[in-house]
């Protein structure tokens, strides 16, 4: 009688266990991937506020984006909007920024609004 109570009660303790496991486990995963996504878009939104002034209107005054006049801007040579006075990457794309002179870039940017 001893033993079988005995028994009974290390199968509802390991019962018990198995559930509080599985409650933690799954309690576990839900936070990763609820964590993980949060993470990402956290750092997406403050690229983004950082970059966001490098993605140019079409119609933009290339030569005033040469604030330091040296006659060279930088490009993504994906999204030709894209153009920045200092080396960088891509907000877009996060492709490394090309360095192209004020002509290209304005030529690439023509090609690239006309293609839209
Ligand atoms: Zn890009």
């Amino acid at each position: 009688m001893k033993t079988k109570m005995l028994l009974n009660y290390c199968f509802q303790f390991s019962v018990v266990l198995i559930i509080a496991s599985f409650i933690g486990l799954t309690g576990c995963s839900k936070e990763n991937s609820t964590k993980a996504p949060e993470n990402q878009t956290q750092q997406a939104e403050k690229k983004d506020a950082g970059d966001l002034s490098i993605v140019r209107d079409k119609n933009v005054n290339v030569d005033s984006l040469d604030q330091d006049k040296d006659g060279y801007l930088y490009q993504c040579g994906m999204d030709y909007d894209v153009i920045s006075d200092k080396p960088g990457t891509c907000l877009k794309c996060g492709m490394q920024l090309k360095k192209v002179s004020v002509a290209d870039a304005k030529k690439n940017l023509d090609a690239y609004s006309n293609n839209e």
